[in-house]
């Protein structure tokens, strides 16, 4: 099975270091910032397999070529954007695998953020990593791909199973608390999580992987019922 562990990076970006535990597989998602990501690497045995990349954005894929040079990884990244991701060695697309060790993921396109933004699922495991798209209690801003994309995209993210845990690219998770609060005050579930939140950001700890089933209870963008009311909320926490 995979386990999933955040590297902090940059000013609030997470890379993830994803161990396949009955080989010793090893892969790192977005890994936009070297020293600190090669760390990680060092610490947990020196292998590096595989290189996931959910998007073309500077803060997700800028220690790529450093990273692949230094391990001999091979870089996996969408085929829709291979014009603007670094050179990919497995390009790919909705449906297509990623083997790890004895684990295999599986691709979900998610257009929204940007037009080829990918997430990887491994079941085994239950591990999402889904880039920009889904934050714990937020989601990406709406900045190549329309409202119903984003919408169609964080539903079939939110149909998975309920202890998915989501291993998104950014600590946002505290400011997104306070618009979350702000659109839905009468959520008591989204009130016991922000206060989880709150503890666990105090303590300096991480705030994710949240758990899936914590989001579709206290995430506003996964509770909105239909696109225009999910494109209200979302021009909202832009002004917000
Ligand atoms: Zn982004
Ligand atoms: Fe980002």
């Amino acid at each position: 099975m995979i386990t999933a562990r955040p590297v902090a990076i940059l000013q609030d970006n997470y890379a993830w270091l994803l161990r396949d535990s009955a080989t010793g597989a090893t892969a790192i998602v977005d890994p936009a910032e070297p020293e600190p990501v090669a760390a990680a690497i060092d610490a947990a045995g020196g292998r590096l397999d595989l290189i996931l990349l959910t998007h073309h954005h500077g803060d997700h894929i800028a220690g790529t070529d450093a990273i692949r040079a230094r391990y001999g990884a091979r870089v996996v990244g969408a085929r829709a954007d291979a014009h603007r991701l670094p050179r990919l060695d497995q390009p790919v697309g909705e449906g297509d695998s990623v083997t790890l060790g004895e684990s295999q993921g599986r691709v979900i396109d998610t257009p929204g953020h940007t037009h080829g933004q990918v997430a990887f699922h491994f079941p085994d495991g239950g591990v999402l990593i889904c880039g920009d798209t889904l934050f714990s209690l937020g989601c990406g801003r709406l900045l190549e791909g329309s409202a119903a994309e984003m919408f169609a995209s964080l539903q079939r993210l939110a149909a998975l199973p309920a202890e998915t845990l989501v291993c998104c690219g950014h600590e946002y998770t505290e400011s997104n608390a306070r618009f979350a609060l702000h659109a839905d005050p009468g959520n008591a579930a989204l009130r016991a999580y922000a206060e989880q939140v709150r503890v666990l950001r105090a303590a300096g700890r991480p705030s994710v992987p949240s758990r899936l089933a914590d989001e579709r209870a206290a995430n506003p963008f996964l509770r909105a019922p239909d696109v225009a009311r999910f494109a209200d909320l979302r021009a909202r926490k832009d002004r917000f």
